[in-house]
């Protein structure tokens, strides 16, 4: 093992070490606070990235890591082939959080996604007495990286090269129930959907869609299962994107945030005639509920269940729709917006999505480009009013440059 500490030397050792799977922006890390992030060279940036929204609540947050420190001190895993007296209280608060009754504790968020893709076919098989059940996703989706989710993305980064891919799934257009409603078939079980969808570039779909969906459900005995992990806890101005247009989902996928910025947490959450269908042995694993990721969890539904945060994105998230729109023609092309979260299309004459982020990181300000030409602004919803106009001034800078 050498030794490195600088910034260039450290960049180095990861790519010599590292598999090639990501291609962050050149800066390295040291330590955080709130919405800011400090470099190995001692210089601030505002992190407008917030981890994909794993950290909504900011870097650090006393509450969260209050939480984690005392349980730091208990006991922090246990499986659960035993109980703590942890993950009861946990269950408790997000379930009531979500309005629903069980809570099934998960790490990743991908797996959040498997788990619900494996709770919705098994009810299908008991519920409906369905031999081979078909889900419906959008097409645009992003759920995560395993096998299974991959398999129906229609993103070719991501899926080609991976095969062969798990079946049981139809791709149709985001944001079209009409072509929901064609897809259905005697043997769909589920729609899975964002209610908003991230990776994509911060697309929101027409405003009956979700509604829509949900009346499908309803009327052909579907589950409705929303993929609340990037847009849910608080991002949009509300504890749910799918709030916003009065849906609730028969299953929520939740992750990122859950964490609290501090360790996985995801869940699944639903009521018991759907989550019940999950008997001992049928599934699981080894970290998914453990003491700590349970601690963390409750501290972070104890953040959401105020309402302050939520509040919070949805004041600030105006004022950025505004100034983000008024830079319409001024090098970027399209904004779209939901409460502190925003897709910015830039005009391809100015530069790349991630030639965008590389200026912004020589201002001060850490976004992340996806799709080429789009770059997300997600900070912390910590963020304030001063810092927020830091970093729309930013952008206004480097577009001009
Ligand atoms: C990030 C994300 C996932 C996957 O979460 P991981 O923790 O990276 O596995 C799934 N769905 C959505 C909508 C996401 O944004």
């Amino acid at each position: 093992m050498i030794t490195v500490t600088d910034g260039a030397g450290l960049i180095e050792q990861e790519q010599r070490h590292l598999a090639h799977n990501y291609h962050p922006l050149p800066v390295v890390i040291s330590s955080a606070d709130g919405a800011w992030v400090t470099d190995v060279d001692g210089r601030r940036y505002l992190d407008c990235l917030a981890a994909y929204s794993a950290v909504n609540f900011g870097h650090r947050h006393p509450v969260i890591i209050d939480a984690a420190v005392r349980q730091l001190g208990r006991v922090t895993l246990t499986s659960r082939a035993f109980h703590t007296d942890q993950l009861g209280p946990f269950a408790d608060r997000l379930a009531a959080l979500c309005r629903k009754e069980m809570v099934l504790p998960m790490n990743t968020g991908a797996e959040a996604v498997e788990s619900g893709i494996k709770v919705a076919r098994k009810w299908g098989h008991d519920v409906r007495g369905i031999a081979e059940p078909e889900i419906i996703v959008a097409g645009g989706n992003f759920h995560g990286r395993t096998i299974t989710v991959i398999s129906f993305s229609d993103d070719p980064e991501a899926r080609t090269g991976f095969g062969p891919y798990t079946p049981g799934f139809t791709v149709v257009p985001y944001g079209d129930a009409d072509a929901v409603a064609a897809a259905i078939t005697e043997r769909t079980v589920a729609i899975l959907v964002e209610p908003i969808q991230g990776e994509a570039g911060v697309i929101i779909p027409p405003a009956d869609y979700l509604p829509r969906l949900r009346e499908l459900c309803d009327r052909n005995r579907m589950l409705l299962i929303c993929d609340e992990i990037q847009s849910g806890l608080g991002r949009t101005g509300a504890t749910f994107a799918s709030d916003h247009v009065g849906v609730v989902p028969d299953l929520y996928l939740l992750g990122k945030a859950l964490g609290g910025g501090v360790v996985p947490v995801s869940a699944v959450v639903g009521d018991a005639e759907v989550l019940g269908v999950l008997q001992p042995g049928q599934h699981g694993s080894t970290f998914g509920g453990n003491p700590l990721a349970a601690a963390v969890g409750s501290a972070v539904v104890g953040l959401l269940e105020t309402g302050e945060f939520q509040q919070r994105a949805a004041e600030l998230g105006v004022r950025l729709h505004d100034r983000l729109r008024a830079l319409i023609g001024s090098g970027v092309t399209a904004v779209r917006c939901a409460g502190l979260w925003a897709g910015i299309d830039i005009d391809p004459a100015i530069g790349t999505g991630r030639q965008l982020g590389e200026r912004l990181l020589a201002r001060g300000v850490l976004v992340k480009d996806t799709h080429g030409s789009t770059i997300r602004i997600a900070p912390p919803l910590v963020i304030t009013e001063a810092e927020l106009d830091f970093a729309v001034d930013q952008l206004a800078g480097a577009l001009a440059e």
